[in-house]
């Protein structure tokens, strides 16, 4: 039997350990520092790195790393061992709070943006004790923000810290207006939803697309796909319930508190849900999860696919970004209550989101752009690219009362009555979910629902907390200085509600018309990477970012840069891949199986002039014009690579010719490969098939 309170979080130097194991002062110290933000001194770094050391022993470790987020979107580790040298071919096992503290990894090969001189390569790690170390594979990993020599980041847990930190300031601002004088503290709080595919790693290991990409390149579709629904909450295939049994003790151990588990809608699609916990924390875990997804699913020959689009024809995966604020006092913010039209408080937070959202429509949309993403925004299975606000019915027509200046009795929540005595009474929300809309109010939280599955989601949060967090200074500005700050914010919000109702949008934001609605609207449907990166520097943004310290002017514009160039690569990569595929493997595998037809018919000639060979003439004439297409499409697709390069010097012209040019002859290439594979004998065509792929495990 597994003692699952026992395994959680044994690999993780947390709250528990600590106080057992640092002396009460340091403790003290320390939480202070977690919590307060003061700066630790030398004897206090020293003795926690000390109890650290001893702890991760216990757990076999013999190195430590500084574990951190660069731009690359995915983390970075350098492993380095305890041992330093103690007299004659002798080692001790040490760790100073110096080395806890700091670190001095080469910079070099991170992306910067250019932000940083050539010949100064030094960048630094520091600790965040807000995220607990842990212990994996016999290193302790030390979770670290990443910074240049010169102090500008180059990650993204330093401008996620620093948004929390923005949030809380003026969260409490506003509450203190509303006489909650004993918060001093206000937390954003995430769950993230992960979404991912598991297949065959034998068949995975067939295909270099995947192996390069992550995503398939060519590929006809199979007879079946997600017509059925069947595999959305279908039952658990075994080998895939054993993974998610042991993915679950692993997460476990490592303090993630994964809490659901189920099929997804495409074939071979499932998803993974931890409760929710504070952003920061919420952010390591998920790239942890991740990590372990993968990790885990090598151990049952499965691969682990985080692509935001694997498989055309089906559902890409995506991520939701469940949150909510809360205070040190443990109330949420987000909580309506009974009658939220009588609740102000609740009201102006309400407001202040929306207002954000409509004015940053165009950072939250960069926050979730990919290459891979590009493939679902706008797919008929994510929402589009525009954001809209869903507030449900309920909460729409206690906003409308306002703007109207009319007084409106909500409905409150309703029991459910299912009609079977047996059944207890469900508490119901007032409203059904909209599992359409890109940001999505859920009861006491938004959920954000344009995330990839493969994203780092500090890039979502970092942007929800500063756009809040302006909208929220704005108003506590405002708010300060009257003497009835009731009638105010009763004004306030109203006057919000109003000018920024064009966002809220409550119905089916998959159809067509609220397409062209939204263009009505005016608001913004960035369709691409490319498209969305060009308004990241806009003068409102660098404002944003300036004035709340998240970004330097320096710091945003290299991310810009990064930015453009990871999706220009990303692109390039994937064409390469094709190029590559196409020459090497389905042109010489069509030519043989035509060479085949050509002498099944000729010797059928040969044989009998009365055999009929009408089928293989057919077949042969087509896949040859076909094959000469196809290849005039490769040379086309070479040749565009070729002018791509000669605009690199403009990072922008560069990214714009990938996502308009390269893209396309991708895409047109794809097409005439898929329909030779439908032309092909499965013995000749060198790929395994969606069939295998999606229905393989
Ligand atoms: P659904 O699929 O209906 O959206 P799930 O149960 O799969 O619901 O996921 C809901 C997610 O929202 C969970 O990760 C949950 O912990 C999270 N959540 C709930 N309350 C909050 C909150 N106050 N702040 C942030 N996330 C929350
Ligand atoms: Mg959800």
């Amino acid at each position: 039997m597994i003692n699952v309170p026992e395994l959680f979080g044994s690999s993780v130097f947390n709250d528990d350990v600590m106080k057992e194991r640092l002396p009460k002062p340091i403790y003290k110290a320390l939480k202070k520092t977690i919590h307060d933000g003061e700066t630790l001194d030398d004897s206090v770094a020293n003795a926690v790195a000390h109890a650290m050391k001893e702890w991760a022993i216990e757990k076999g470790c013999t190195h430590f790393t500084h574990w951190f987020q660069p731009l690359t979107g995915i983390t970075a580790e350098k492993h380095d061992s305890f041992i330093t040298p103690d007299g004659d071919d002798k080692v001790l096992m040490t760790f100073s709070g110096k080395e806890l503290i700091k670190g001095e990894p080469d910079a070099s090969s991170f992306p910067n943006g250019g932000i940083r001189a050539t010949f100064e390569a030094r960048g630094y790690t520091a600790w965040d004790p807000t995220s607990p170390a842990f212990a994996r594979d016999g290193t302790l990993y030390i979770p670290t923000a990443f910074a240049s020599y010169t102090g500008e980041v180059l990650d993204k847990k330093t401008p996620l810290l620093r948004s929390m930190e923005r949030i809380s300031k003026e969260a409490v601002r506003v509450l203190h207006l509303f006489g909650k004088t004993d918060v001093n503290r206000v937390v954003t709080t995430v769950g993230p939803e992960q979404e991912y595919f598991l297949i065959d790693k034998d068949i995975y290991d067939a295909r270099p697309d995947l192996i390069y990409t992550g995503r398939t390149l060519f590929g006809a579709k199979a007879p079946k796909g997600q017509e059925l629904d069947d595999h959305y909450f279908g039952s658990i295939k075994t080998r895939v319930s054993e993974f998610m049994k042991e993915l679950d003790l692993e997460l476990w151990k490592y303090g993630i508190y994964a809490k659901t588990k189920h099929n997804e809608v495409a074939p071979s699609q499932h998803e993974i849900a931890p409760i929710f916990t504070t952003t920061n924390v919420a952010v390591d875990h998920n790239e942890l999860m991740m990590e372990i997804l993968k990790k885990t699913a090598e151990k049952f020959n499965l691969v682990c696919l985080l692509h935001e689009k694997p498989f055309a024809g089906v559902n890409g995966s995506g991520k939701h970004n469940n949150w909510s604020i809360s205070t040190n006092t443990g109330e949420n913010l987000l909580k309506p209550g009974k009658n939220p039209a009588e609740n102000l408080q609740f009201l102006v937070f309400l407001a202040a989101i929306v207002k954000a959202v409509d004015e940053y429509q165009d950072l939250l949309r960069i926050s979730v752009a990919s290459a891979g993403n590009d493939h679902r925004l706008g797919a008929n299975e994510a929402p589009p690219a525009i954001l809209s606000v869903f507030l449900g019915d309920d909460l729409d027509a206690v906003v409308h009362s306002i703007e109207e200046g009319e007084s409106y009795e909500s409905e409150g929540m309703e029991d459910m009555d299912l009609g079977v005595e047996v059944l207890p009474s469900l508490r119901m929300d007032t409203t059904d979910r909209n599992r359409t809309s890109p940001f999505a109010f859920t009861g006491n939280r938004f959920e954000f629902r344009m995330l990839g599955s493969a994203a780092n989601i500090a890039s979502a949060n970092i942007i929800i907390n500063t756009i809040v967090a302006e909208e929220l200074k704005e108003f506590a500005d405002r708010l300060e200085n009257v003497k009835d700050v009731k009638a105010a914010a009763k004004r306030l919000v109203a006057r919000t509600f109003k000018q920024h109702d064009r966002i809220i949008f409550n119905g089916d934001n998959y159809s067509d018309e609220w397409v062209k609605e939204a263009e009505r609207r005016g608001l913004l449907n960035l369709k691409s990477v490319p498209m969305a990166l060009k308004h990241f520097t806009a003068e409102k943004n660098v404002k944003l970012f300036t004035e709340n310290e998240v970004f330097t002017k320096e710091e945003l514009e290299a991310r810009y840069e990064v930015e453009l160039e990871n999706y220009a690569k990303l692109i390039n990569i994937e064409a390469l891949t094709m190029i590559d595929m196409a020459k090497k493997d389905i042109i010489p595998s069509v030519t043989e199986y035509v060479r085949e037809l050509t002498d099944t018919a000729l010797a059928k000639q040969a044989l009998s002039a009365d055999i009929p060979v009408s089928l293989e003439t057919k077949l042969v004439t087509d896949l040859s014009r076909k094959l000469v297409c196809f290849s005039d499409k490769v040379t086309e697709l070479e040749n565009d690579l070729i002018k791509a390069g000669e605009l690199s010097d403009d990072m922008q012209a560069y990214a714009d010719f990938f996502c308009d040019v390269v893209f396309a002859d991708m895409q047109a290439l794809r097409a005439i490969g898929d329909d030779m594979e439908t032309q092909t004998a499965s013995e000749y065509w060198p790929y395994p098939s969606y069939g295998e792929m999606l229905f393989g495990v």
